[in-house]
Order: C-alpha cells, then sequence, then structure tokens
C-alpha cells in the first residue's frame, strides 16, 4: 500500500511517498515560494535523478497538481497510476485539546480544525487548504490528519496548566499543548528498539532541537511535559524564538518602547533566540559555531544561553520523572552537533550520563553515543516525522477496513 505524506505551509509543500509494504521512500520532494515569485518545485525520486522545475505556482491547487504530475511523470516518476496512491497522511500542526491521536478527515473535523486555526493561525490555515485540495484531486483516497500536538495530550493537568486565571483556561483553553509530537514519539519508540526495550517501561527525554525547538519528559511511554506551551515561544532559545522569559518582561517592553501586539509577537517569535542574543549574526546554530570558534564574543554568549537552557529542562524533567533511562537527541542541530552534544553531556556525570567522545563524533545517523558503562543511555536518532505520519495513515486505514 503507498501512503502519500503531506505537510502543507503557507507558501510551501512538502510530500513524502512510501511503500509501506515495507517502509520504503519512492520518493519525496518540496514545492516552495507558492504564491510568490521564483517559484519552484524539487523532486528527488529514490534511485533516480533529481527533477527541477522552475514554473509559476500561483496556489497550493497547482501546487498539489505538480506534486502529482512529479509522481507519474515518465522519467523522474515512482507510480504509474494515481490510484496507486491508496491514502494521503497530513500533518497538522494543532489538534487542540480534542484529539490525542490521528483521525480520518472528514466534515465534523473540518469544524474543529476550523475552530483551532485561532490557536495556531499561521499553520492551521495551509494544513487545511492541503487537505482541501488532495480531497478535490484524489477524491477516492482517504485523508488522515496526523496532529503535532497530539502526542503531548497526555501531559497531566499539572503540568498543563498556566498559573493564571482559571477562567482563561474555561474560556480560551489557554494552557501548554507542545508541538514536534510526531517527532518526539517516533525518536522514543526508535530508541526503545535500539535499546531492545518497551518504550513503556522507560524514562525518556527526547530533545528535538532544529530552527524550532522542544524538550519532552516520556515516562512509560507517554508524553508527561514538553517545553513548547501554547505558543510555539517557549522552553529552550531556538533560531528566532526567545524560549522562556519572564511574562514581566512583556508589558515592560511594550511601554518602553511603544510597541503594538503585531510588533511584540515579531521580537518574540522572530527577532530573538540566536539571531537575537548574537545582535544578528545568525539564525542559523551552524555559523555561530564557527563564529565562536574564531573567538566572537556574541555567538559564545548565544551558544551558552542554549546549552545552559538544554541543560535544566533536562535536570528539571528527570525531577518530574524521578529518573531517566534514556536521553535522545534529534533534528538538525541535535542530529549534527557533536559539539553541543558534549558541552551538554560534559556536566551531567551526575545524573549517570556519561559520553563516549568517539562514538559522539557523528552527524546524521542513528546510534547510541554513551560510554558502556553510563547508567543512562545516550542516542542520536534521525528523525523521520513522515514515516510516523504514513504508519499512523496506514493504521487508520486498516482499522476502516477492517470496520467495513
Ligand atoms: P531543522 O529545523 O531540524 O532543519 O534544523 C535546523 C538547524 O539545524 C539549524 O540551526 C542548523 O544550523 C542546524 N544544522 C543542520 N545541519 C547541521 C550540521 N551539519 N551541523 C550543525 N548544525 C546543523
Amino acid at each position: 500500500m503507498k501512503v502519500l505524506v503531506v505537510n502543507s505551509g503557507s507558501s510551501s509543500i512538502k510530500y513524502r511517498l512510501f511503500d509501506m509494504d515495507n517502509e520504503s521512500l519512492l520518493a519525496k520532494g518540496l514545492v516552495e515560494r507558492i504564491g510568490i515569485h521564483d517559484s519552484l518545485m524539487n523532486h528527488y525520486p529514490t534511485g533516480k535523478e533529481p527533477m527541477r522545475k522552475e514554473v509559476d505556482i500561483p496556489d497550493h491547487r497547482k501546487g498539489i497538481e505538480l506534486v502529482i504530475d512529479a509522481l507519474l511523470d515518465k522519467k523522474f516518476g515512482v507510480i504509474e497510476d494515481i490510484s496507486e496512491i491508496s491514502a494521503i497522511g497530513h500533518r497538522v500542526v494543532h489538534g487542540g485539546e480534542k484529539y490525542s491521536g490521528s483521525v480520518l478527515f472528514n466534515d465534523d473535523v473540518l469544524k474543529i480544525l476550523e475552530e483551532y486555526t485561532e490557536l495556531a493561525p499561521l499553520h492551521n490555515p495551509p494544513n487545511i487548504l492541503g487537505i482541501k485540495v488532495c480531497q478535490e484531486l484524489l477524491p477516492k483516497a482517504p485523508q488522515v490528519c496526523v496532529f503535532d500536538t497530539a502526542f503531548h495530550q497526555t501531559i497531566p493537568e499539572y503540568a498543563y496548566l498556566y498559573g493564571l486565571p482559571y477562567q482563561y483556561y474555561e474560556k480560551y483553553r489557554v494552557r501548554r499543548y507542545g508541538f514536534h509530537g510526531t517527532s518526539h514519539k517516533y525518536v522514543a519508540l526508535k530508541a526503545a528498539e535500539i535499546l531492545g526495550r518497551n518504550l513503556n517501561e522507560l524514562k525518556v527525554i527526547t530533545c528535538h532541537l532544529g530552527n524550532g525547538s522542544s524538550i519532552t519528559a516520556i515516562k512509560d511511554g507517554i508524553s508527561v511535559d514538553t517545553s513548547l506551551g501554547f505558543g510555539t515561544i517557549s522552553g529552550v532559545i531556538m533560531g528566532t524564538r526567545c524560549g522562556d522569559i519572564d511574562p514581566a518582561v512583556i508589558p515592560f517592553l511594550m511601554k518602553k518602547e511603544n510597541l503594538s501586539y503585531e510588533e511584540m509577537n515579531d521580537i518574540l517569535y522572530k527577532k530573538s533566540g540566536f539571531i537575537g542574543l548574537s545582535e544578528g549574526i545568525s539564525s542559523d546554530k551552524r555559523d555561530l559555531e564557527i563564529k565562536a570558534e574564531e573567538g566572537d564574543e556574541k555567538a559564545r554568549r548565544t551558544l551558552d544561553v542554549l546549552y545552559y537552557g538544554i541543560k535544566k529542562f533536562i535536570g528539571a524533567y528527570t525531577a518530574a520523572m524521578n529518573g531517566l533511562d534514556a536521553l535522545v537527541f534529534t533534528a538538525g542541530i541535535g542530529e549534527n552537533s557533536p559539539r553541543l552534544r558534549k558541552k551538554i553531556c560534559a556536566e551531567l556525570s551526575f545524573f549517570g550520563i556519561e559520553i563516549d567522545e568517539l562514538k559522539n563524533n557523528i552527524k546524521g545517523k542513528t546510534s547510541i553515543i554513551s560510554k558502556d558503562n553510563s547508567k543512562v543511555k545516550v542516542l542520536v536518532v534521525t528523525t523521520n516525522e513522515e514515516l510516523m505520519i504514513a504508519r499512523d495513515t496506514l493504521e487508520i486505514c486498516n482499522h476502516m477496513k477492517n470496520n467495513i
């Protein structure tokens, strides 16, 4: 059975086609700059030459049409007929409190997702648009929604409530939701598999460190706390997002600098983190590492804040779970920065974390990097959110079949 995975953003569509009989990747690609000038598509069929198309892509409909054409293409395609795509799995960022797992898309789900656009105004509308276009172009294929927030719906009340008047939770559902759930779940399951253990009996901390970052505590197979919250700016500092700050800073700055709601949001989401603390050096961790090695103080202090922040979460979540069996690093930074992993783990021997410098010297590979006698196992796991989405899609389709 072939499953197409679609991640539809405001101006881009990422896709992957899997053959779920053996979980192999048949093709992947990216449509970029939808609705903007210089739009393009890059298509990478497995075992074949890649294809690049620079064409006008005014909207998502045209974008998805191009994806289908590429998959069917005589030279660059990987299927012969559109009916070979049995189902489509969509990444949907916000499933609110309603969804603790993936669901089959229908009109009722659409209504709920539309309600949640208020909670994820930048993400849910393009996600919904992608589903609607796929439904129109592939009407026979079931569409499945896989939510970033779903895995974190197990977080207990004492960890998801903020210390605000309770009426704001009741009125607006202001609470911690958490994101990157599909990635946290995938890498935790993979880590357990590598360790030959059952995730249900482990205490794991997963560090998804990329352009956006979050750290999650997973106990007995479920998420019990996570560093992102209501929005996507809390926790550790990120490329352009501020991470945890004292909320008192926000009204103070708004008053002092006469900032509007939009301007303040812009500072918190787009002008802070690596780019803000380094005074504009870069939002990319690689650039900061190079600069820091050259002795740049701004880059050094930014990285110091990052390392310290991650370390604090590891400590806090070890306490929250009353122990730790495995620490997992993933995503762009987590997978590719031996230096970051070394810096963080260097001062965690108190917790029984001992990494092996030689084993740690890897980039973009899945492996155990702790010493053989380390009480806590430390792993790098390359994330694969798309495969996780395809697995959930397959499961829901099988469930449908069995209930017919
Ligand atoms: P992501 O959002 O998961 O794509 O991660 C983006 C972040 O990963 C950026 O800050 C990059 O600097 C970092 N990154 C990606 N590749 C590497 C690499 N080879 N070495 C160090 N950092 C990397």
